[in-house]
């Protein structure tokens, strides 16, 4: 599969600047079961630049390695597919590993240059599309694309065998590189029918992820998140619900747990989620607090601590993933509780990056081992949300201190707890985020280890307490 990128915006050979890829040099990349890619530029002009991603594969690796509960296929499969030539998921994958910084949005050396939108042609051959010319139009073109098609016939030299389901397909448009690979990212798997490896949670969020500030409003969004997941009926309803969330909301979000056996077992042998919480219930009954929002609240497990405590009249979960409410709902026992106790709780489905009536008036929020999953870019948004609009009194933000990694023995050197973190904050950075947020805000700040306090790299756990300035001290 060939996939090449022109632009004529000029000087055109910073596309080279954008990609993190030289213009004079040809580089090669090694990808899972045996495929390669190649970047080159078959031109690099002032006034004009192709890069060039051609991904070769090997068939009989690939389908041998498929994993998962449809993995089993004749034997004839593993010699004879199409996979070598069209465009399919692994087409994404190998897009996300070897143009991952422009896929992210990053450039070092030319930021200004990410948020512009430049004249850009992409073509892909060939892309397999069963729904025809229609599926392909409807796909790219509310996107903002002109589309140029070109439909391959089965064989050349027999044209009465009539036409492939093949298609070279172009798109132009002005838009932002990150944009473009973001929307092929998603859309080629959504056109392949097959899929090299088995669909999973990560999948939605990196559905939800890459597909942050268009899907949402695209009128397809329903066929796209569940041809995305490989018709896994579930996982695309959850696709769907965030993103009817998110369009409500009227821009993109991301995040949910994925449960991580890593963290789970890492944590286990301390038992340093219940260390945690009851850390974060202890400063909660110290400072006196009846009315309390868990922000983040995951399946609930810091909630059902907190119902169990009279002195907590009213409770509040939030969270961003209607997945996990659900779960909290189950632990909670919602359902059977005393219309009494019921009254004590309500879980909202909703996101810390977007202001919410709901949560204004709190005596006390918690934000437990939350923040590590926002974007960074999303952090400033986050900040606004709790310290500016819900303003608790008090507010205790927990998240990794991750210079204790290196006590984990289970832990690889220099990887995170979990794979949804989007970072880990030494002690030294976390301290300097909350005292810049608590002097932004009109908060006082002070810092209390969670689980063994180690004297060389500190605790595993780093909590911020952050209480209101009163008037006074102002
Ligand atoms: N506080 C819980 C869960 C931590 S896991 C505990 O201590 O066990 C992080 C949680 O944050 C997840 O449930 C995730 O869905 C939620 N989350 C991530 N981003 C969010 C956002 N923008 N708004 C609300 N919740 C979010």
């Amino acid at each position: 599969m060939l996939f090449t990128i022109t632009t004529t915006h000029q000087p055109a050979t910073d596309l080279g600047f954008l990609l993190h890829k030289h213009p004079a040099r040809c580089q090669s990349f090694k990808l899972a079961f045996g495929a390669q890619a190649h970047v080159f530029y078959p031109v690099a002009e002032p006034n004009m630049c192709t890069a060039a991603l051609q991904i070769s594969v090997d068939p009989v690796g690939m389908v041998r390695n498929r994993r998962g509960p449809r993995g089993e296929r004749g034997t004839l499969d593993h010699y004879v597919n199409d996979r070598p030539y069209v465009a399919s998921s692994f087409s994404s994958v190998a897009i996300a590993q070897v143009y991952s910084s422009a896929l992210n949005g990053k450039c070092r050396d030319m930021e200004g240059l990410v948020a512009t939108p430049l004249p850009l042609e992409a073509t892909i051959s060939v892309v397999p599309s069963r729904g025809g010319e229609g599926l392909l139009r409807e796909l790219f073109e509310p996107l903002g694309y002109e589309l140029l098609l070109q439909r391959h016939p089965l064989d050349e030299q027999f044209p009465e065998w009539g036409e492939s389901p093949y298609y070279t397909v172009t798109l132009r448009a002005t838009t932002q590189l990150q944009k473009l690979l973001a929307h092929v990212y998603v859309l080629i798997p959504v056109l392949d029918n097959e899929k090299h490896y088995w669909v999973g949670q990560d999948e939605v969020e990196k559905l939800l992820r890459f597909g942050e500030g268009w899907l949402a409003d695209h009128p397809a969004k329903a066929a796209i998140s569940r041809r995305y997941l490989k018709y896994q009926g579930s996982l695309a309803r959850q696709a769907l619900e965030r993103l009817v969330v998110e369009e409500r909301l009227s821009a993109a979000d991301e995040d949910s747990p994925t449960e991580d056996p890593r963290e789970e077992a890492t944590e286990k042998t301390l038992s340093l989620n219940e260390q945690r919480h009851g850390a974060v219930l202890a400063v909660l009954e110290s400072v006196g607090a009846q009315r309390v929002l868990d922000l983040g609240c995951g399946e609930g497990r810091l909630l059902r601590a907190l119902v169990k405590n009279r002195q907590f009249t009213e409770i509040v979960g939030v969270d961003v993933s209607h997945r996990v409410l659900e779960l909290a709902a189950a632990r909670l026992r919602l359902e059977r509780m005393s219309p009494m106790q019921r009254e004590r709780i309500t879980l909202l489905h909703g996101s810390l990056t977007y202001r919410d009536q709901r949560l204004a008036g709190f005596d006390a929020a918690t934000i437990v081992e939350v923040i590590e999953h926002l974007d960074p870019p999303r952090l400033a948004a986050f900040e606004r949300v709790v310290f500016e609009f819900t303003r608790p009194n008090v507010a205790i933000v927990t998240t990794p201190n991750s210079e204790y990694n290196v006590r984990w023995e289970t832990l690889p050197a220099g990887s995170m707890r979990h794979r949804d973190h989007r970072f880990e904050w030494t002690r030294a950075e976390f301290q300097s985020w909350a005292r810049g947020v608590a002097e932004r805000f009109g908060y006082t700040v002070r810092f209390l280890p969670v689980g063994p306090d180690d004297a060389e790299v500190g605790s595993p756990t780093q909590m911020g307490l952050f209480e209101v300035l009163s008037e006074a001290q102002k």
